[in-house]
């Protein structure tokens, strides 16, 4: 989170927290680079992560806290107590988008600057750094893409930082132990991580991964049919299982020149959500609404649904006409597809979308998606700045956005039933799912 100048300086002269423990922190990265060769420095930056359509949540003890400093008390208003009670950081609308209400003028941190970095939710004194704790007892450091100093790889190294953000952070989250095939068979830890493993090889491959992910959705389909037969598979099975689906044929794959109906939706409900005004919709906003708010947030997601109209994109300069967005060719298939095949392949192997025990099918539909979304915003993002082709900048903004909508910051859990109930549709209809693939294709 937005820090003051000078603290960064600080808290480096400090021993860091988890030194002592003989904590190892290891950054994954498809890159083959050691953490020490990615770099932050929160600095240069319209405090993005204070300015963002998330509630920020923090634990009891954090709330007691607050709810008893006078300053806060103050600050937050009525309003923000009732938000703060409820174990969330209250934001106001600004400018059109959403800031927490102790972001000061001068872009830093009221609370940081009163009482120190301490003293903030563990959330805002970790960011941009998450931690899971990976099958061989590593501790792997996330760095959120959607930083602009991650997303640069600007500032000092990292390494040095890690395991002090550990300790603000509160630990690394725990890898969940099983997945299931969606006929119900049981896959441990090290069977599910052996398909990861395939897939993250196949990404490897110098292709659109539009038609990469429509080959593994395919594969993994076949995968599950040749598991069938009991609750738990042997490692035998899985490897069996794993030869069966890549010898497989895959199904033709062709470029849609229109959205699918499933494309739509989801774009209406990611995308439309992060457009004025229905970003500022938040259960943790204490500013009254705009004006026929509910009616213009409707109209967005009509707008993404029918791909006609303007829309007031975050993170863009300006609205856009979505017709225009049709005109941006795709680039999956060229040089930035290369990007995204890096990024999907440094989302599975800092195993965070590994936390939650789940279908092993909807692990790869999050990285359908959100290769979906990367493609989508960047196309979004070359129209507002008028360029005729995606570049290279608008593809690490996509990837910022995929980072806040489904891969680094976003709940599953808290999502709507309609898009549970489309994500399962999806699931359970993988030729509706290569659908969504080749509609960026
Ligand atoms: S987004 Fe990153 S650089 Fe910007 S204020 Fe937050 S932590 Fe600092």
């Amino acid at each position: 989170m937005k820090q003051k100048p000078g603290d960064k300086t600080e808290r480096k002269k400090a021993p860091p927290r988890g030194a002592a423990t003989g904590l190892r922190v290891a950054l994954p990265t498809v890159r083959g680079a050691a953490p020490e060769a990615s770099h932050f420095a929160c600095r240069e930056c319209p405090a993005r992560c204070c300015r963002l359509p998330w509630g920020i949540r923090f634990g009891e003890e954090e709330r007691e806290r607050y709810l008893a400093e006078p300053f806060v008390i103050e600050r937050a208003g009525p309003a923000g107590l009732e938000v703060l009670g409820r174990g969330m950081l209250p934001t106001r609308a600004e400018e059109g988008r959403l800031q927490c209400v102790f972001l000061d003028a001068d872009e830093l941190c009221s609370l940081q600057k009163r009482f120190g970095h301490e003293y903030l939710p563990r959330p805002c004194q970790a960011f941009p750094f998450g931690f899971v704790s990976a099958e061989d007892g590593a501790t792997l450091a996330q760095l959120s893409q959607l930083c602009p100093s991650i997303r640069d790889d600007r500032g000092e190294p990292v390494g040095p930082e890690l395991a002090a953000k550990l300790a603000q952070g509160g630990g690394a989250t725990r890898m969940s132990q099983r997945m299931l095939t969606r006929a119900g068979v049981m896959l441990t830890r090290p069977q599910f991580l052996r398909v990861a493993e395939r897939w993250s090889d196949a990404l490897a491959e110098e292709t659109s991964p539009a038609e990469l992910l429509a080959r593994l959705v395919d594969e993994s389909v076949a995968f599950e049919e040749a598991l069938v037969g009991g609750e738990h598979a042997t490692d035998a099975a899985v490897e069996a299982a794993l030869r069966t689906a890549e010898g497989s044929a895959p199904a033709a794959f062709a470029p849609r020149r229109r959205s699918s109906y499933q494309t739509r939706l989801l774009l209406a409900f990611l995308l439309g959500n992060l457009c004025f005004p229905s970003r500022l919709r938040q259960p943790n906003r204490v500013s009254p609404p705009v004006f026929l708010e509910g009616a213009r947030a409707l109209a967005n997601k009509l707008v993404w649904l029918l791909e006609r109209g303007s829309v007031d994109l975050l993170f863009l300069p300006k609205p856009i006409a979505l017709g225009q967005v049709r005109k941006v060719p795709r680039f999956l298939g060229g040089e930035h597809g290369g990007l995204v095949r890096d990024y999907l392949r440094l989302v599975l192997a800092r195993r965070q979308i590994f936390a939650e025990p789940r279908h092993l099918l909807a692990v790869l539909l999050d990285l359908c998606i959100g290769t979906v979304l990367v493609s989508r915003f960047a196309r979004c993002r070359a129209v507002a700045f008028g360029r005729a082709a995606v570049d290279a900048s608008d593809v690490r903004e996509g990837i910022g956005v995929a980072e806040l909508l489904l891969l680094h910051h976003a709940a599953l859990s808290e999502q709507p039933g309609y898009m549970k109930r489309l994500r399962w549709l999806l699931l359970v209809t993988p030729e509706k799912l290569r659908g969504v693939l080749a509609s960026e294709a």
